[in-house]
């Protein structure tokens, strides 16, 4: 069996029915699922996604205190820019664009450290990264860990239901993992580790990460705005970590074909380009598919791509070494031959 149709811990309810159909479960199913691996008291080794909600919980607070204590115009406008373009534009540039898919190379491991620690830590990293190596493999099919023809219980809850890594790997499929891993410069649990904890990453380092991360934080935006600004930007932070959970159904057309002529080139899935997570985080999802490696998704003028921005600017100032950009293959493929066909029948 290939390794990414195990790598992942499978739900209860399974990915697929005996004819291969991929299982649906309902609303009530899916909660289940989600509070049974959410319980650590259960299961130690589900301490990870509890961990990762738990950033969330302690995020409440702030929202409250944003909401009904510091909310102005100039909050909110700092808010609203903090939640969906830094926060967004960060996971496209470090989840997806590096840890995922290796688009581009950092010149050392400081400016590696300094870009995972541009934004609040909230997603770890091995659940985001296994699991869209599973989502490129098996885009839209069962397996797909966010699948958005499950419907949008499934891919909202799929960071607890779906995307952790199986906590029965062999050894050598362990050492899998942790090569996938090991360019994020996130230290892996050895074996024995893993085989107590059920998690690439280490709880107690985890924790130490996230205290040093959110302490820097708040002290800066503290120092750059008082209280306000600090709280004002944690709540933004929250209001991200819970929507950019709706992207995936987004991203894939809420599973139904919604793939345009002209727009949407990749057609081996159902994967769409949008104005709106393409503007605020460079996600032009549907580029994306056709070229996962490339450290640019905005092909076209109008595309912008701030993660690209971000990645081209590190690049001149010597802190990425090198990366990987496909937009003239794109160009070539789908631009330039459809001009030459359309000119060749007019
Ligand atoms: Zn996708
Ligand atoms: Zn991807």
């Amino acid at each position: 069996m290939p390794f990414l149709d195990y790598v992942l811990q499978s739900p209860s309810y399974g990915w697929q029915c005996e004819n291969g159909k991929l299982v649906r479960p309902g609303k009530g199913v899916l909660l289940k699922e989600f509070l049974n691996r959410l319980n650590v008291f259960n299961d130690r080794k589900n301490w990870l996604p509890f961990f990762s909600w738990l950033k969330v919980i302690c995020l409440v607070p702030f929202l409250f205190l944003f909401l009904f204590k510091y909310l102005s115009p100039v909050t909110f406008g700092a808010a609203f820019i903090y939640s969906m373009m830094i926060m967004g534009t960060h996971g496209t540039i470090w989840h997806h664009r590096y840890c995922t898919h290796g688009a581009y190379k950092f010149k050392n491991a400081f400016w590696r450290f300094v870009t995972q620690q541009l934004t609040l830590n909230i997603i770890p990293e091995e659940i985001y990264v296994i699991s869209h190596h599973v989502h490129h493999a098996k885009s839209d099919q069962p397996g797909d860990p966010y699948n958005a023809q499950g419907g949008f219980w499934y891919c909202f809850l799929a960071d607890v239901n779906h995307q952790p890594i199986a906590k029965d790997l062999a050894e050598a499929d362990y050492q899998r993992v942790q090569r996938l891993m090991a360019h994020t410069g996130i230290k892996a649990n050895t074996y024995q580790q893993y085989q107590h904890w059920g998690s690439y990453a280490n709880p107690v380092r985890s924790v130490a990460a996230w205290l040093l991360n959110w302490g820097f934080w708040y002290m800066a935006f503290y120092l750059m705005g008082g209280h306000a600004l600090a709280c004002s930007l944690f709540a933004a932070a929250g209001i991200w970590a819970v929507g950019v959970r709706t992207f995936n159904y987004d991203g894939h057309g809420h599973g139904k074909d919604k793939q345009r002529e002209g727009v949407d080139y990749n057609r081996n899935d159902r994967s769409i380009n949008q104005l709106w997570p393409g503007y605020v985080a460079g996600e032009w999802h549907n580029n994306h598919h056709l070229y996962p490696k490339s450290a640019r998704s905005g092909f076209k003028a109008h595309q912008l791509d701030m993660a690209w921005l971000y990645i081209r600017l590190l690049y001149r100032l010597g802190a990425v070494s090198s990366y990987r950009d496909d937009k003239r293959t794109f160009l070539a493929k789908y631009i330039q031959t459809a001009h030459v066909t359309q000119h060749e029948t007019t």
